[in-house]
C-alpha cells in the first residue's frame, strides 16, 4: 500500500518510525530521532535491524528549524521510499473530550486542537507545531493525528471528575488520562496472546520516564492514574505525581516561587531525580550506592503496589497485571519490589522467569497472571493512520 512515517514532536527532540504497510499490516522500516532542536542538532536514524543508516550534526549557524528538519528528514525518506510514502501519523497528547479516535489534520481541526494547548503546555504546541512544518513543506501529504488521550474516552464519569466547582469542569478541568497509544496497543496484543483473561479485569503498568497504570476491562479503559494533565499518579523520572495540592500552595505563599518556577519543579527537578538527588535514569539508580537511590526506587514501587490497589477496586478485583516500557519491559528488580507489595492481591511472581523477563512471569498458583508485554507506540500510529487512509481512499 506504501510507507506510513509516524512522528512524536517534543519541544526539542523528534522522535519518528517509518512503515511499510503490507495488507493493511505495518512493517517495521526504519526509526530514529532529532534530538537538541534549536541549539545543534543531531538526527540519527536506524534499519528495522539496528542498523545506522544516517547520521548528521547541524550547528546552530546552520539555524535549522523544526521546518528544515522535518523538510531534510522527508527529503531522505522519499529518496529512499520514492513515491510510496502515503501519510504521516503523529503522537499528539490532548485530544479534549472531542476527540477520541483518530482524525485526519486540517485546518479545522488543527484550530479546534490548538484551543486544547493551555490544557497540555509543554507537549501539544510541539506536536501541532510538527504538524505545521509537514503541512508547510508537503502541503499534500495525508496527516492523521492519535490522542493519548484517546483511550480513555469512555471511562466513567466518577473516574473524570475533579472536586472542584462545576464551572472549572465545565471549561475542561477534569481528569482526561494520558499513554493511552501505548495502552491500546497492550489491549490489543493482549487479546492476541491471551484471548481469555485479556477480557478480564487488567491493571497495565506503563513504567518508562514518564509512568502511569491503566486498569482494563474488556479491553476498554475505565480509569487510569494520570488525571488532569500527565503530572498526576506516579512517581516519574522528573516528574512528581500525585501531590497534595496543599505543597504547591506551600511552594507559592511561603517560597514565593513563580508560576515558571513551580511548574519548573514539578515537570522536571522532581520524581526519581529529586527523591534520590543521584538521575531520574532508572538504570543510574539501581547502580548506584547512594542509600537515597534506593529510596526512590522503593518510593516508586511503592506507589505502583499502592495505586494499583486503588485501580483494582475500580475493577472490582484483578485477572492480570502487564508491565511495559523501558522500566516495565527490562527492570526486573521493580517488578519484584511492586509485585511482593501486591501478594495481598494473588499476586504471586516466579523468580527465575522474572529475572530473565519471561513473558509471563508469574507463578502457576499465582491467582493474578502477571506478564511483561513490550508496547509499540509508533505501531498503533501506523495502524490507526493506515487504516483511516484507506477508510478515505474507500469513501471517494
Ligand atoms: P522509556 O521512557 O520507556 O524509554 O523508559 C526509560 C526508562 O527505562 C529509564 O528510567 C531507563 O533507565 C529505564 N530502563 C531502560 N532499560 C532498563 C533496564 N535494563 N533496567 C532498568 N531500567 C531500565
Amino acid at each position: 500500500m506504501g510507507e506510513i512515517l509516524c512522528l512524536n514532536a517534543g519541544s526539542s527532540s523528534l522522535k519518528f518510525a517509518l512503515f511499510a504497510i503490507r495488507d493493511g499490516e505495518p512493517i517495521p522500516a526504519a526509526s530514529g530521532k532529532i534530538e537538541n532542536i534549536g541549539l545543534e542538532p543531531h538526527l540519527i536514524a536506524h534499519d528495522a535491524k539496528g542498523k545506522t543508516i544516517a547520521e548528521q550534526r547541524w550547528t546552530q549557524s546552520d539555524n535549522a528549524t523544526h521546518e528544515t528538519l522535518l523538510g531534510d528528514l522527508l527529503d531522505r525518506i522519499e529518496a529512499s521510499a520514492g513515491p510510496d510514502l502515503i501519510g504521516v501519523g503523529h503522537r499528539i497528547v490532548h485530544g479534549g473530550i472531542d476527540f477520541s479516535e483518530p482524525v485526519r489534520l486540517d485546518d479545522r481541526v488543527l484550530a479546534r486542537l490548538d484551543a486544547l494547548c493551555p490544557l497540555a503546555p509543554l507537549h501539544q504546541p510541539h506536536n501541532l507545531a510538527a504538524v505545521r512544518a509537514v503541512q508547510a513543506v508537503r502541503p499534500s501529504l495525508p496527516q492523521v493525528a492519535c490522542f493519548d488521550t484517546g483511550f480513555h474516552h469512555a471511562i466513567p464519569a466518577v473516574a473524570t471528575r475533579l472536586a472542584l466547582p462545576r464551572a472549572l469542569e465545565d471549561e475542561g478541568v477534569r481528569r482526561y488520562g494520558f499513554h493511552g497509544i501505548s495502552y491500546e496497543y497492550i489491549a490489543r496484543k493482549l487479546g492476541e496472546i491471551d484471548p481469555v483473561l485479556s477480557g478480564g479485569r487488567v491493571i497495565a503498568a506503563h513504567l518508562g520516564n514518564g509512568a502511569s497504570l491503566c486498569a482494563i476491562k474488556d479491553g476498554q479503559s475505565v480509569d487510569t492514574t494520570m488525571g488532569f494533565t500527565a503530572l498526576d499518579g506516579l512517581v516519574m523520572g522528573t516528574r512528581c505525581g500525585t501531590l497534595d495540592p496543599g505543597a504547591v500552595l506551600y511552594l507559592f505563599q511561603q517560597k514565593r516561587m513563580s508560576a515558571e518556577q513551580v511548574e519548573h519543579l514539578l515537570y522536571s527537578e522532581s520524581g526519581l531525580l529529586g527523591v534520590s538527588g543521584v538521575s531520574s535514569d532508572m538504570r543510574a539508580l539501581l547502580a548506584s550506592d547512594d542509600p537515597r537511590a534506593d529510596e526512590a526506587i522503593d518510593l516508586f514501587a511503592w506507589q505502583i503496589a499502592r495505586q494499583a490497589g486503588a485501580l483494582a477496586s475500580s475493577l472490582g478485583g484483578l485477572d492480570m497485571l502487564v508491565f511495559t516500557a523501558g522500566i516495565g519491559e527490562n527492570s526486573p528488580e521493580v517488578r519484584a519490589r511492586s509485585c511482593a507489595r501486591l501478594a495481598w492481591l494473588g499476586v504471586e511472581i516466579d523468580a527465575e522467569a522474572n529475572d530473565s523477563n519471561q513473558s509471563i512471569i508469574s507463578t502457576p498458583a499465582s491467582r493474578v497472571t502477571v506478564r511483561v508485554v513490550p508496547t509499540d507506540e509508533e505501531r498503533m500510529i501506523a495502524i490507526h493512520t493506515a487504516d483511516l487512509l484507506a477508510a478515505g481512499k474507500d469513501a471517494s
